[in-house]
């Protein structure tokens, strides 16, 4: 993996694409992303976004935005009357091309930084999204930012497999993130677990159960009309849906993702949320 220290011009992104009925703005202190050669890099819906990679494999390089929190105290005001005029309310989502919280983060900060740039100037929403339990370490910050602005973590959890056959293990084990949305939860911090991508479940009940003694929604977004093309295209590529069907064959449909939801209503009733509408806590 080649770590680079880098400056970002401006580290507040007005969203567009499928994020922009969810936030305003998106924030990446990162660009690359070290579990890109993770079970979630496989099925990553940025590796093909060539803008990030510039022709680099993903999973190999990590940027780290030095100025990060510099940049936001800078951009923060224009930032804010912009979004507000414009798109009804100022929110970021923290982060959707990168980890906010990969292990470069104990050496460098830029995450923890921003978060406090944020807590001194805060949006009026901010969704933190991670796939690593290490989001606990920021706990008190967390807290921090709730008593100044609307705030949601969401929690990536595809599935209760620790392993699937033929793809590589998770960054950030299954047991270790639901203990790490359930001490959120408890903490107070409203918890939305994504199962994205859905990835084939061993026990549907016992799945969705766990997720709602551990968090406050659930978000289940299938590759097919989730990775941002029309038909999973983007996520065709890679090996991830050949090893779902050896695992499942029916999990590459979307039949499996909607049997899924329908089991997740029983046991959020009317705190389960579909692909983006999921991700905008539209829930239905
Ligand atoms: S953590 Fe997120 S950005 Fe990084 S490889 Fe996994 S899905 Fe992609």
């Amino acid at each position: 993996m080649q770590v680079t220290v880098t400056e970002i011009g401006n580290i507040l992104t007005r969203s567009s694409g499928f994020l922009r009925t969810v936030s305003s703005h998106s924030a990446q202190p990162y660009r690359g992303c070290p579990f890109g050669n993770a079970l979630c890099g496989a099925g990553c819906y940025v590796r093909h976004n060539g803008h990030v990679t510039r022709g680099r494999a993903w999973g190999s390089f990590l940027e780290v935005r030095g100025n990060a929190a510099a940049s936001y105290r800078a951009a923060v005001d224009r930032e804010r009357r912009w979004a507000r005029r414009v798109r009804g309310a100022f929110s970021i989502f923290l982060s959707s091309s990168t980890e906010p919280f990969p292990p470069q983060e104990a050496r460098y900060g830029i995450t923890g930084r921003l978060l406090e740039a944020m807590a001194e100037e805060p949006p009026d929403l901010l969704i933190v999204q991670t796939h690593s339990h290490q989001v606990t370490r920021y706990r008190d910050l967390l807290h921090d930012l709730q008593r100044r602005c609307r705030l949601r973590v969401h929690l990536s959890i595809e599935t209760d497999r620790e392993r699937l056959p033929g793809l590589p293990p998770h960054a950030s084990g299954v047991a270790a993130r639901f203990g790490a949305a359930a001490d959120l939860k408890a903490s107070g911090i409203e918890t939305v677990i994504t199962v994205a991508p859905l990835l084939p479940i061993a026990d549907p009940e016992g799945f969705f159960s766990r997720i709602a003694a551990s968090a406050d929604a659930v978000v289940i977004d299938h590759y097919i009309g989730g990775d941002g093309s029309a038909n999973g295209s983007r996520t065709e590529r890679p090996s991830l849906p050949a090893a779902m069907a050896a695992v499942d064959p029916d999990s590459v449909g979307l039949a499996y993702r909607d049997r899924m939801v329908r089991i997740a209503e029983r046991h959020l009733p009317g705190r389960v949320g579909i692909n983006i509408d999921g991700f905008a806590a539209r829930y239905s």
